[in-house]
């Protein structure tokens, strides 16, 4: 029997972006269905790094915690080369100042998961589990897709939109024939979990370099280690590579005093860096991994999927409720493919650093990088702006969207270079409250869509008339003038009054060094529907 049914997102595969798109459309209040071909969320560590950004993401979603708590904060970093320790640097408190989370959290994958599951549930919204997407038709009106179900039913949705967050493979992106370019690495890498004896603390992760190799140690949460690196040249091509064909050379290839047991798994694969040419198809988008794929380097992954999920959710929200043109859906593309760009060509550059078998590259890597890597270590532990600058680049909270779309026209008056700008990430600013408590700025967004900072003694009569129609969009913050928020002022570059308005999603959509309603909303006439606007 084919079943008949519909929804406004249908949202294809339940990994971390595919979760995340789905716990923000819950919170948005939006109907979708999220679907998976698997029977449950993966039991495998996989990516091993929640990055600051997305830990801001999670604290807003107020289940930060959950993860902290699961997690290991990373004290350091370092680098082995032909055994010798010649790299470690402290990372715990690198992004001091820059964000409530300044460090890496390792959490594994299959937690990270897991927390999105339950908040799912917590929400009343379920994954519909061995239910894949055996094909679709797309259109200007909306998409019609054929589930197989877990009893080996079809059953035909209708959806407004559908959200491919189907992975490396993903059927989505190949039917929507869009083209995935870039390339596929030649060397062969492999990951595992096992138990290991070496002498690194389990609060710390390694690279390891010798002649003929490279290795990585990164410790999971229940005292085992995820190991990675490259296939001995003889082993190529081999069908399945197993532990012990990894365990009985790992220590002399590495040149690391290590012993391997116990795995619980591990995987060959070719690492890739290729992204989609666009992350839009008329009523179709693609997100997470089956937009763009890049070498392990940098711990970014997974990350980079959460936020396409949490850059969508939002806009998908307001342009299903109404209130949004549909170009606003343009701008997912524009503003995430950059992102992605830029990740694919710096990790691939790294990536080339760790892993070249060329001659000169394995010099360069083997004895000119460990002596740079002396000199200058005590300084990246000493100088601070280094720090900070390799922080915003990690973590991923450096990401702006300068230049773009919705940051077009959205700056009236003067503000000093330091104030944010918009397109850019509302600054981890921490100011005290009236009982000399100390605050975050960011806090003033939890739970709320746009949030218009306001910096004035008074409300202006004609911002509320203006954003009266969107009374549940919009929240005002207003920030007077005290000894406490003088640091807000100074920060935000406000010398007398003005305003931020700050996107669901945490970036400064528009400022203004005056109050004026018109121009606020000449900007968001851009996006938002007329008919909704009175002034
Ligand atoms: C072995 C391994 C190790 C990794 N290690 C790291 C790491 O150390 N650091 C890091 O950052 N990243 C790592 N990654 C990558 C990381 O796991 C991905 O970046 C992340 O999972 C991407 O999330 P996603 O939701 O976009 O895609 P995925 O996690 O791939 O999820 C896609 C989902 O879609 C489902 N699906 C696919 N097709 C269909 C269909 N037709 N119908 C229904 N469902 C479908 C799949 O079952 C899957 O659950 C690793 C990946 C692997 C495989």
């Amino acid at each position: 029997m084919n079943i008949a049914s519909n929804t406004d997102v249908l949202i294809v595969g339940a990994g971390p972006t595919g979760l995340m798109l789905a716990c923000q459309l819950a919170i948005h209040k939006i109907s979708f269905r999220i679907i998976d071909k698997t029977k449950d969320h993966t039991a495998q560590s996989r990516a091993l790094v929640i990055q600051a950004r997305s830990l801001e993401i999670l604290d807003q979603m107020g289940i930060v915690e959950k993860a902290i708590q699961q997690g290991k904060i990373a004290k350091a970093i370092g680098a082995f080369f032909n055994g010798r320790k010649v790299l470690r640097v402290t990372v715990n408190k690198m992004g001091t100042g820059l964000t409530q989370f300044p460090y890496l959290l390792m959490l594994e994958q299959s937690h990270t998961e897991s927390i999105l599951v339950e908040f799912l549930n917590d929400h009343n919204r379920h994954v519909d589990r061995q239910t894949e997407l055996k094909s679709f038709i797309n259109n200007d009106n909306g998409v019609s897709a054929i589930l197989k179900l877990p009893d080996g039913k079809e059953e035909t949705i209708a959806a407004k939109y559908l959200v491919g967050a189907d992975g490396t493979d993903s059927m989505v992106r190949e039917q929507l024939k869009i083209p995935f370019g870039g390339k596929t690495y030649e060397q062969s890498l492999f990951v595992l979990d096992c138990k290991a004896k070496v002498d690194i603390p389990d609060d710390e992760m390694y690279l390891a370099f010798s002649d003929n190799a490279f290795g990585g140690f990164f410790p999971l949460t229940n005292r085992r280690w995820r190991i990675l690196g490259n296939i001995p040249r003889e082993l190529e091509g081999k069908e399945d590579i197993t532990f012990e064909d990894i365990e009985s050379r790992y220590a002399e290839r590495t040149r690391m005093k290590v012993k391997l047991y116990d795995p619980q798994w591990i995987s060959a694969y070719h690492a890739h860096h290729r992204y989609a040419s666009t992350f839009k198809k008329q009523r179709c988008f693609l997100a997470g991994d089956s937009a763009h794929i890049h070498s392990p380097v940098g711990a970014q992954g997974m990350n980079t999927g959460l936020q396409d999920a949490y850059n969508l959710a939002w806009k998908l929200s307001l342009v299903i409720k109404g209130k949004a043109k549909a170009s606003l859906l343009d701008t997912y593309t524009e503003e995430r493919i950059t992102i992605a760009r830029n990740l694919v060509r710096s990790t691939d550059r790294v990536f080339n650093v760790v892993t070249s078998q060329r001659q000169f590259i394995k010099i360069f890597r083997l004895y000119i990088i460990p002596v740079v890597l002396k000199f200058v270590a005590p300084l990246f532990e000493k100088l601070k702006f280094i720090q900070r600058l390799a922080f915003k680049m990690i973590s991923e909270t450096g990401i702006n969207y300068r230049n773009k779309m919705l940051s077009q026209n959205a700056s009236l008056g003067r503000f000093p270079r330091h104030a944010p700008k918009p397109g850019d990430r509302l600054p981890f600013i921490q100011y005290s409250g009236e009982k000399s408590e100390t605050k975050n700025i960011q806090e003033k967004t939890q739970g709320k869509f746009f949030c218009l900072f306001l910096f004035s003694q008074t409300v202006h009569k004609e911002i509320i008339v203006l954003l009266e129609p969107f009374k549940d969009l919009f929240s005002i913050e207003l920030i007077p003038f005290t000894q406490q928020t003088k640091i807000l002022y100074n920060k935000f570059g406000i010398s007398d009054s003005g305003c931020y308005l700050i996107r669901p999603d945490m970036y400064v959509a528009y400022r203004a060094a005056k109050l004026d309603a018109e121009h606020l909303k000449k900007y968001l006439l851009q996006f938002l529907e007329t008919e909704n606007i009175l002034l």
